[in-house]
């Protein structure tokens, strides 16, 4: 009887936890289903990454006043991919990485063989550069800035190529990486970016404690999260509208967004942690140059991601709409044979470089070009999440207008696809057009240009114009598509 009783009692007990495990089991779901519509079960993320430090002393990107080329690591240089796939099988890829830019050779080879490989068109593909001036040259950008001999070149021709591959791998990786998740957006807001044209760098310290930093800035921190179903994190992906320019060593580093990203990746491990540049072409980290103000502002900026994470989110629909538009730039005056010779014996070496390079491509009876293909993306994640992208460096401006039109939903990522040059918007342009009102001015709006090699010293007057009817215009198409 007793033994009977052990095993009634076993039964019942047996039979109770089969009920408790069935309750929690529809809990679950139960749970599942109030947090989450049917449509928000449905997006597919894969993920990937690679290592993309130099193994040689390759000459860095970014600074001009570099006397030799990069000698040892702070950290690994990163190449990362999110795949996304939509209820329709819809697919979109981003890119991020910690390069100063991709130029114009690399994004097109890169588009190519992407839609050769995986049938992906360059609407649906997001190329972006942290901006890290701790990265390595890449082929055929900036070499106006660069005392760059054969050697060099042939180094940076060989990482360029190789770089080309592992971009293909990392996507073919996270392709295959594909599976079930979840999306939520939210924005948080770390302050370190300074409007560098408006404040003197040394007086930076000094303004923040009275107050008196001037200039417009974005602080905001946008966040994009990828849930695995059970939702352990597999995705963050950040922005942040800075220059990655705390640094100016010799050694390889991401600056600040290599700094946020490891914190992430520490905090939340499994998942990936991804960085894109917002509109900061006018905003550096001040005060910087030394390496505990890189790690102090990734992990301002990490904490800004982490209070984004905690908060209450809502999940996205799984809906992707992806439309770009190469759209023509035009360039402002080219410079004439009479001021290149003039400008070859300029104080500035890199001016002296570039009206000798471009004096000999005029005698050769080559023209220069009048208009630039600039890429401008419009993203649509979900029933309400922008995500637009812009070549070259916008300054903050783009940012605030474009969310100002189409709310804070409006995320602004610069330093996509095609990094040729500044992005001024009219304000930065006038501006820049001698004569200078403040001295800190000149740069965004006008010499970037001989920074960049392009043959003329500034955009044409309609350059904001242009790039403001080419989103207004993209996201018609978008909302026409939903
Ligand atoms: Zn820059």
């Amino acid at each position: 009887m007793a033994l009977a009783g052990e095993a009634a009692a076993d039964n019942i007990t047996g039979m109770l936890r089969s009920v408790i495990r069935f309750t929690g089991l529809f809990l679950l779901v139960l749970s599942l289903t109030v947090v989450a519509r049917a449509d928000e079960l449905l997006w597919k993320a894969g993920v990937a990454k690679t290592i993309i430090t130099p193994a040689e002393g390759l000459w860095m990107a970014g600074y001009g006043s570099r006397t030799a080329p990069a000698q040892g690591k702070a950290m690994e240089l990163w190449l990362k991919v999110l795949a996304l796939e939509d209820a329709e099988a819809r697919r979109a890829v981003i890119v991020t990485s910690d390069l100063l830019g991709f130029p114009q050779s690399i994004y097109s080879n890169l588009c190519a063989a992407v839609k050769t490989r995986f049938d992906l068109n360059p609407e649906q593909l997001m190329f972006s550069a942290s901006h890290t001036h701790s990265g390595p040259v890449l082929r055929g950008a900036l070499y106006d800035i660069y005392p760059l001999d054969d050697t060099q070149l042939a180094r940076i021709e060989a990482y360029s190529a190789r770089l080309e591959t592992q971009v293909l791998e990392t996507i073919e990786q996270a392709l295959a990486d594909l599976s079930p998740a979840q999306l939520a957006a939210g924005q948080g807001h770390t302050a370190f970016a300074v409007n560098r044209r408006n404040n003197p760098e040394g007086s930076v310290p000094q303004l923040i404690a009275e107050g008196k930093l001037q200039g417009p800035v974005d602080h905001t921190v946008p966040v994009l999260a990828v849930r695995q179903p059970d939702g352990r994190l597999k995705a963050i992906l950040c922005g942040y509208a800075c220059h990655n320019t705390v640094l100016s060593f010799n050694q390889w580093a991401g600056d600040y967004a290599g700094f946020a990203q490891t914190a992430l990746e520490q905090s939340h491990p499994g998942a990936q942690a991804m960085f894109f540049m917002g509109c900061g072409g006018d905003q550096n980290p001040l005060p910087r140059r030394e390496l505990a103000l890189a790690e102090r502002y990734g992990r301002m900026l990490a904490a800004a991601v982490e209070e984004v994470l905690l908060a209450p989110w809502s999940l996205l629909p799984a809906k992707l709409v992806t439309r770009m538009e190469m759209v023509p730039l035009r360039l402002g005056a080219a410079p004439t044979e009479a001021e290149l010779e003039t400008l070859q014996t300029d104080s500035s070496v890199f001016t002296r470089r570039w009206a000798t390079r471009l004096l000999a491509e005029l005698r050769a009876g080559e023209t220069f070009i009048r208009e630039y293909p600039f890429p401008v993306q419009v993203w649509k994640l979900g029933n309400r999440q922008w995500l637009f992208t812009l070549g070259g460096e916008p300054v903050v401006d783009y940012a605030l207008k474009f969310k100002q039109e189409f709310g804070e939903q409006a995320w602004v990522a610069g330093y996509c696809n095609d990094v040729m040059t500044y992005l001024p918007s009219r304000r930065v342009l006038r501006e820049d057009i001698p004569p200078l009102a403040n001295p800190r001015w000149g740069y965004e709006g006008s010499y970037a240009f001989i920074v960049y090699g392009l043959p003329a010293h500034r955009w044409a007057e309609d350059v904001e114009d242009r790039v403001t009817d080419a989103v207004r215009g993209l996201v018609a198409q978008v909302n026409q598509a939903e």
